[in-house]
């Protein structure tokens, strides 16, 4: 079962996100609370509430959710950065609606909190 989130507000335009990239397939916007100087969030237009509930069929989403990630931290000028994405509410997921977070521009720590 998947639920509408704030990030289908989003998705549908009644509320508004700092944009950096747009397709078919997904949206990327700047986090409203980063966690370092350049945090980009890359969704699916599809409602997939996390990757616990990806199926075989959504292979190709994710692939290129993971490419747009990376094209558009290249595009940020970044050189490092980390790509995550929280999977259940122990593991920091706060939005169920599956996102991956690009984090950069500045040193990172090692395991994460
Ligand atoms: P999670 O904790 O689920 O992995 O990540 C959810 C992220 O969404 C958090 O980093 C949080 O700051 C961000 N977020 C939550 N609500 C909004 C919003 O309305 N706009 C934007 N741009 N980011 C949001």
């Amino acid at each position: 079962m998947t639920k509408e989130t704030i990030f289908t507000s989003i998705l549908n335009g009644k509320i508004k996100c700092d944009e950096v990239y747009s397709d078919e397939l997904c949206l990327a916007f700047r986090d409203i609370q980063p966690q370092a100087p350049t945090h980009i969030l890359v969704i699916p237009r599809k409602n997939i509430s996390s990757l616990k509930e990806a199926e075989e069929k959504d292979i190709n989403l994710l692939g290129h959710l993971l490419f747009v990630g990376s094209k558009i931290a290249k595009e940020e000028g970044l050189e490092n950065w980390r790509t995550v994405i929280n999977t259940g509410e122990t593991a920091g997921q706060t939005v169920f609606h599956l996102h991956i977070h690009i984090i950069g521009g500045r040193d990172m720590t090692w395991p994460p909190g």
